[in-house]
């Protein structure tokens, strides 16, 4: 990770009384497609990257969490298919949530019908030790992990601020599916610095690069960037050195991904989810106008409910058929900044020194 980046992630995070959250207990949130993601309130990841506002530091208080988790699994929508774990951070970051209460969470949901369970965490945490422990628990059902990776270009992963050596991240894939584990990696759209066109490709070549080089078994979680309260993203946006994500650019990536792979490629913060922050939402979800929004919400809702390759193609091919005054705007903006000049490292480099001035850091 970089200090440059690192301190000025921090200083974004501080400027939150961190009081937010502190009370929190074991939520369920539907995600769609008969998901449910338990996030279970932690310590906080101790990462930096730019677009995330992780940094909480709340208290763990075992009781009430297992008190909290016993009715969400007592009142589980019997047609759930998958439970997501995860803590504001890494699930299995012993730092985040204590080895012993991560196995009393893990025991707990062993014992609900759900036939698939994922962890959402971060691969240096995952050893193949905690993975045959992870197996042994809930065995029976089908195991998963999320691990978030965002980019495979090295460049941009520093741009992310993320701690991410791509061997090291594949070696942990390779053992998961030795172990019978699936993968699941989450593919960011909305790189910094990057022009609109380069952040597009960024994905789409992030995504190829999985299908070539992980087990067929490995999916994608695709993702348009929020602009979270609280994040360096945030500041970047606000001081007007961000775009944000149009949806028609998010379509437009869908829609240049390999059509035979989309059985394997699902979606998430579409603008489906909320991120509360003192009763007020704290993200600026992608862009589009009241015209579409309706058409775009169906497409999405279809698209998380389809599972073959051959259905997602066509809902892709339908949609992008529309026509509307903000895909007009978007084209716009991607035309006006025509080709990105400098190389990635340099423009980093250059951000980070106004970064210095403005803030000290
Ligand atoms: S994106 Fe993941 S690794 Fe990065 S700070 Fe947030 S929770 Fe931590
Ligand atoms: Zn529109």
């Amino acid at each position: 990770m970089d200090k440059v980046l690192t301190k000025a992630v921090n200083i974004m995070r501080s400027k939150d009384d961190c009081k937010v959250g502190q009370d929190v207990n074991a939520i369920i949130i539907e995600t769609g497609g008969d998901i449910y993601q338990i996030y279970i309130p932690s310590k906080g990841c101790k990462y930096a990257c730019i677009m995330c506002n992780y940094g909480f530091n709340h208290p763990i208080r075992e009781k009430e969490i297992l008190k909290a988790l016993d009715v969400i699994c007592y009142r589980l929508n019997p047609s759930a298919q998958t439970i997501i774990l995860e803590a504001s951070g890494s699930f299995l970051d012993d730092r985040e949530i204590p080895r012993e209460l991560q196995e009393k969470i893990i025991s707990r949901v062993a014992k609900t019908n759900v036939p698939r369970v994922q962890i959402e965490t971060h691969y240096k945490t995952i050893t193949e030790e905690r993975l045959v422990s992870i197996k042994r628990i809930l065995e029976g059902k089908e195991v998963g992990v999320e691990l978030g990776l965002e980019s495979t270009n090295p460049e941009v992963i520093q741009i992310y601020n993320k701690d991410i050596d791509l061997q090291g991240l594949l070696d942990t894939i390779w053992l998961c599916d030795r172990h019978g584990i699936e993968v699941s990696l989450n593919v960011m759209l909305g790189a910094p610095l990057l022009t609109i066109q380069e952040r597009m490709e960024d994905s789409i070549n992030s995504v190829n690069w999985i299908l070539q080089k992980c087990p067929k078994s490995t999916t994608i979680v695709l993702f348009p960037l929020n602009i979270k309260k609280y994040t360096l993203i945030r500041y970047l946006y606000e001081m007007g050195r961000y775009e944000a994500v149009y949806d028609w650019e998010f379509i437009e990536v869908l829609s240049k991904l390999p059509k035979e792979a989309l059985s394997r490629i699902y979606i998430s913060w579409w603008g489906n989810r909320c991120n509360e922050f003192h009763g007020e939402e704290a993200i600026i979800k992608p862009i589009h106008c009241d015209d579409c929004h309706d058409k775009l919400m169906k497409f999405y809702n279809s698209f998380v409910k389809s599972e073959t390759s051959a259905d997602k193609a066509r809902l892709i091919s339908d949609i992008s058929t529309i026509c509307c005054k903000c895909k007009d705007e978007f084209e716009m903006r991607r035309n006006r900044q025509g080709k990105g000049e400098k190389s990635y490292p340099k423009r980093l480099e250059k951000e980070k020194n106004r970064l210095r001035t403005e803030l000290g850091v």
